[in-house]
């Protein structure tokens, strides 16, 4: 059913182009525990997400449209019970905003193609960048080094075929 309302959607790993939804939009395509940490800045529990512990080799996508953002080489283990990782796959991949909620002053951390809420980043992550960004499991889609390279393969296969 996830994959079904993710085809129906924006849901993209190719296509860069920004996405402007309303909420109301949003609500449509995304899986509501998604809609909730992406649209309304929801926080998961800490260790219950999918991917805190985890240590396989791949990418992470945004959950809500696709966007390449992180890469589990720049993911590192942390006592915060969130995935965490010392930077984003490029510059452009995520985008930041100052977040004063809570009596705290946080940097939010945003999808770059959505704009859907991510996180949070810290100052007190490992070099090389001395940063940890702490994402929520939920937002994140994971695919297997291992995988993401079969597609590909695939793919070119398919562009051939075109040819
Ligand atoms: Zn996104």
């Amino acid at each position: 059913m996830e994959d079904g309302k993710k085809k129906g959607g924006i849901y993209s790993r190719t296509d860069a182009s920004k996405v402007n939804l309303t909420d109301e939009e949003w609500k449509e395509v995304l899986p509501k525990e998604v809609f909730n940490i992406a649209r309304e800045k929801g926080t998961e529990w800490a260790f219950t997400g999918k991917y805190w512990n985890s240590k396989e080799s791949g990418t992470y996508y945004c959950a809500a449209c696709g966007n390449p953002l992180f890469v589990s080489d720049a993911k590192f283990e942390s006592s915060c019970g969130w995935p965490s990782f010392f930077q984003p796959l490029t510059k452009t991949s995520v985008i930041y905003a100052p977040d004063n909620t809570h009596g705290m002053h946080r940097t939010e951390v945003l999808c770059g193609r959505c704009k859907s809420h991510l996180g949070h980043v810290f100052d007190d992550g490992p070099p090389p960048t001395g940063l940890r960004y702490c994402i929520n499991s939920v937002i994140l889609d994971f695919e297997k080094a291992q995988e993401a390279n079969e597609q590909y393969q695939q793919d070119k296969a398919n562009d051939k075929a075109y040819e």
